[in-house]
């Protein structure tokens, strides 16, 4: 046989250590045991076929018997090494166990381990696929496995060690090799083509190595065959040809009519040709690459939906459904699967939705009925997150329920009520007794056309006390809302005020306010209620839900008075004054 002739398996056999490919780690430490003479009178190699392990069992053998070893680094021309190359080594027996299984067999190669090694110092014995021994071969072996003759090395291949009894795997050292990666595959397989001043085309070596599937030997016997098919190039489509698999550039085609929703019958019959599972494998193999390469033409998202697409398939396949019928399904299921929302389109859809819902409703009010609904509705207006903000000034202490939504809110809060604010400041500033009987009886009501009107509730001391510093008040409100502004004054009876009385602490604050007025010398507590924020009512328009929501609010109001925290608080700092304001 020549060696143009030669199939570039034997051809490309390697023959030293440093020639396995993809087997490093083991490759260097059989050369470390080599070196530093550290040997074991048998080994166990086990891995995919094709993965290295009759010439890795080879390159050892021959590294025992060299003239210059045991070494890592045999001569390759002394008489051993070149007798061991061509398989001629009288030293080294190999015996295939798929083909001599038996104990009489095993009897044989028993009787050959008890006579010196004929020219070297070892007798190397290689059985191959050394799983299909018979149980009585295992067990006849097994005695001399463990205590051979001095000169007797053993050295087992196998794609199956699960099947090796314990007591071989315990007589051996165990070597597993791995898958070789498609990189390594790919780049022998240009050297190689290098080497035989063949042209090809990367991609063809790809698929060539893809269906290799880790083993070196099937790819080369498959490059053996594409160079034959190709005639002088090797290119993919005369690859994927030979292999019966699909073309990748019809891939790519069938993937943009998916992606833009087209009409794929067209391809079908081009797809009918293949074998429906080979499709699939074709197709994730396909999805698989373009999500490492990071291709812009699909959604993150779209690869979970195809692959899960995918795997349907296949399992439908496996229920022995029509290889037509599931191929349609598929790429009609795709097809739809690109239509689907992204999850951040859902959540913008659904925020839209929820924004609509309440202006819907406000239509049908009409109906005066109490409907579930509508009480639903105002609830978020009034909902109360309670989280009063305890100020460090001890005399005041004010409560910032937040009252949603807001926008209603800033619409509503004119700018009077916030010029009176500031009026109140002032005056505290100044008195703060005055201050306190100001902001209790003085009430803001509303600011239009420069009319400024407020509420008095004023009576007994703190009446006498306004009166007699009412000038003095009336320069700070016209300082702040400007010279020109007229005050008017809308008489109000307190008694009126609050509406539901069934709580307690509310009358116990108000008998205190009377005490206080009347000592009108200590520091009084007084709780200050501002229902300018109940502003939400009034773009209802309707007097039932306006009367509701007073009620509901001040209900709320109570419930803050009430809540343990502000309780604890009001213990902690016995405030003088607790004001509760809508959060601007
Ligand atoms: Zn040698």
């Amino acid at each position: 046989m020549s060696e143009n002739s030669q199939v570039l398996a034997l051809k490309y056999r390697p023959r030293r250590f440093e020639d396995l490919i993809g087997q490093q780690t083991i490759s260097q430490t059989l050369s470390l045991a080599l070196d530093s003479n550290r040997l074991s009178h048998a080994y166990l190699l086990s891995g995919l076929r094709g993965s290295g392990k009759t010439s890795t069992a080879r390159i050892m053998a021959k590294s025992l018997l060299c003239e210059q070893g045991p070494t890592s680094k045999p001569c390759e021309v002394c008489d051993h090494c070149v007798s061991a190359n061509s398989s001629r080594h009288l030293d080294i027996i190999e015996m295939d166990a798929a083909s001599n299984r038996g104990i009489d067999d095993i009897k044989d190669l028993i009787e050959h381990t008890k006579y010196k090694p004929n020219s070297a110092r070892f007798k190397v014995f290689i059985i191959d696929e050394v799983h299909m021994l018979t149980p009585q071969a295992f067990n006849a072996l097994l005695k001399t496995l463990e205590e051979p003759p001095g000169f007797v090395k053993f050295i087992l291949a196998t794609t199956d060690p699960l099947k090796l009894p314990a007591t071989i795997l315990s007589r051996t050292q165990h070597f597993r090799f791995k898958r070789i990666s498609d990189t390594d595959v790919v780049h022998h397989l240009s050297h190689i083509l290098h080497q035989e001043n063949i042209d090809f085309e990367p991609e063809a070596l790809n698929v060539l190595t893809r269906s290799g599937q880790g083993s070196l030997r099937d790819t080369l016997t498959l490059l053996d065959q594409a160079i034959i098919f190709s005639k002088g190039k090797i290119t993919t489509v005369g690859v994927t040809n030979m292999l019966g698999l699909l073309d990748p550039k019809f891939l790519d085609q069938l993937f943009d009519v998916i992606l833009s929703g087209g009409d794929f019958r067209v391809m079908l019959n081009t797809l009918q040709e293949y074998e429906t599972t080979l499709v699939i494998d074709e197709m994730s193999i396909y999805l698989k690459d373009k999500m490492l390469a990071n291709d812009v033409k699909f959604d993150i998202l779209l690869y979970d939906r195809f692959f899960r697409i995918l795997a349907d398939a296949k399992q439908l396949l496996a229920i022995n459904s029509d290889n037509g019928f599931v191929l349609i399904l598929m790429l009609s299921k795709m097809i739809e699967a690109t239509k689907l929302k992204t999850v951040d389109e859902i959540i913008s859809h659904v925020q839209d939705i929820e924004v609509k819902q309440p202006q819907a409703q406000i239509q049908p009010q009409a109906q005066p009925s109490v409907q579930p609904k509508q009480e639903e509705k105002v609830e978020p207006q009034a909902i109360v997150k309670e989280e009063p903000i305890v100020q460090n000034d001890i005399q005041e202490l004010i409560v910032e329920p937040v009252v949603e939504p807001v926008e209603q809110i800033d619409e509503l809060l004119d700018k009077g009520f916030e010029l009176y604010e500031t009026v109140i400041e002032a005056i505290f500033e100044k008195n703060h007794d005055l201050g306190a009987c100001f902001e209790e009886n003085f009430v803001y009501n509303k600011y239009e056309n420069n009319r400024l009107l407020i509420d008095s509730y004023a009576s007994g001391d703190c009446r006498a006390m306004l009166g007699k510093y009412w000038p003095n008040i009336k320069m700070i409100i016209l300082a702040v809302f400007g010279e020109d502004t007229n005050i008017d004054f809308e008489k109000k009876h307190r008694v009126e005020e609050p509406k539901t009385t069934n709580n307690t602490i509310q009358n116990d604050i108000k008998q205190e306010q009377e005490e206080n007025n009347n000592q009108n010398q200590s520091g009084s507590m007084i709780e200050d209620i501002e229902m300018q924020t109940s502003g939400c009512v009034a773009g209802m328009g309707d007097v039932a839900q306006e009367h509701q929501n007073l009620a509901q609010k001040e209900m709320q109001i109570q419930d803050i008075l009430n809540s343990p925290m502000l309780n604890k608080a009001k213990e902690l700092f016995d405030p003088k004054k607790i004001t509760v304001r809508a959060k601007t």
